[in-house]
C-alpha cells in the first residue's frame, strides 16, 4: 500500500498543534500498515476504541507505541488491554477505576487513567457530573487505590457546528481542571479536541488531542 499522504497528513495536522500539546493518533478500524505509515513518520502515541481491535493491532506493531484506549470501556473488558495499555481516556465510574485498580494490581503495574467529564448539552454521552469527580477524587475509597494514578481529564464536546456551544463547554471542561489540579498534583493532562473541533479546544487549556479522521482519512463503518 503506498501511504505517503499519511505522513504528509501528520505534518500537516502537527503544524497546527500549540506547543506542548500531545498528539493522539486515533486509529480506529484503520489497517496495520496506515498505523505502520505513521510510526514510520515518527508518531508514537496512537488512540483505539475497541478493545479487541486494540489487543489485535497490540502485538502486530512496535512494542514502543503507547497505546491510549479512548473509548467506552466495558468493566469485564479491562483485563484484556491493562498489560499494556498506556492511557486509558474515559474512565466515567468509580466501578470501572476499581476494575482497572484489581488488575493493576494482579500485574504489579500502576495504569494511569482519565477521568471522563461529562459536558455535552446537546446529546447524552458517557461521563462524570463535575461534582461526582470532585467527590470521588475526595473519597477515601479513591485514595486507598494504589494500581491506579488519575492523571487529568478528559471530555467530548456535542458534535455540533455551533462553535460557541462547542467553545463554552470544553472552557467548562478547563476550568474544572484547572480547579481539580491545584488539589491533585498528578493531574497535568486535559484531553480534548478531535478533528473537528482540535483548535477550539487548544483555545480553552486541552493539552492533548485524540485526531483521526485528519490523518487517515474519514471512517467507513459496514
Ligand atoms: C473517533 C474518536 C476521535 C477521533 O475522531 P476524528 O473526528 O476522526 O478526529 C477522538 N476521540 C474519541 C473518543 C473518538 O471516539
Amino acid at each position: 500500500m503506498e501511504t505517503p499522504w499519511i505522513a504528509e497528513n501528520l505534518k500537516r495536522v502537527k503544524a497546527d498543534l500549540k506547543p506542548g500539546v500531545t498528539l493522539v493518533a486515533v486509529s480506529k478500524t484503520k489497517p496495520i500498515a496506515l498505523l505502520q505509515a505513521a510510526y514510520d513518520a515518527g508518531q508514537r502515541d496512537f488512540g483505539e476504541n475497541y478493545v479487541q481491535e486494540l489487543v489485535d493491532k497490540q502485538v502486530l506493531l512496535p512494542a514502543d507505541i503507547r497505546w491510549h484506549f479512548i473509548g467506552h470501556l466495558q468493566s469485564n473488558k479491562v483485563k484484556y488491554i491493562a498489560p499494556f495499555v498506556y492511557l486509558i481516556h474515559g474512565v466515567d465510574s468509580f466501578k470501572l477505576l476499581k476494575e482497572i485498580n484489581k488488575q493493576g494490581e494482579k500485574l504489579g503495574r500502576v495504569i494511569n487513567c482519565l477521568l471522563q467529564i461529562y459536558i455535552a448539552t446537546e446529546e447524552s454521552k458517557f461521563g462524570f457530573e463535575a461534582d461526582e469527580c470532585r467527590l470521588m477524587l475526595e473519597s477515601n475509597e479513591f485514595k486507598a487505590l494504589q494500581h491506579v494514578k488519575v492523571v487529568g481529564l478528559m471530555g467530548m464536546a456535542s458534535n455540533t457546528d455551533r462553535v460557541e456551544i462547542v467553545a463554552a463547554e470544553y472552557k467548562g471542561l478547563s476550568e474544572l481542571f484547572e480547579e481539580l489540579k491545584g488539589n491533585y498534583s498528578d493531574l497535568h493532562i486535559l484531553s480534548a479536541g478531535m478533528s473537528g473541533d482540535f483548535q477550539i479546544a487548544m483555545t480553552a487549556g486541552s493539552n492533548m488531542v485524540r485526531i483521526g479522521s485528519s490523518i487517515f482519512g474519514q471512517r467507513i463503518y459496514s
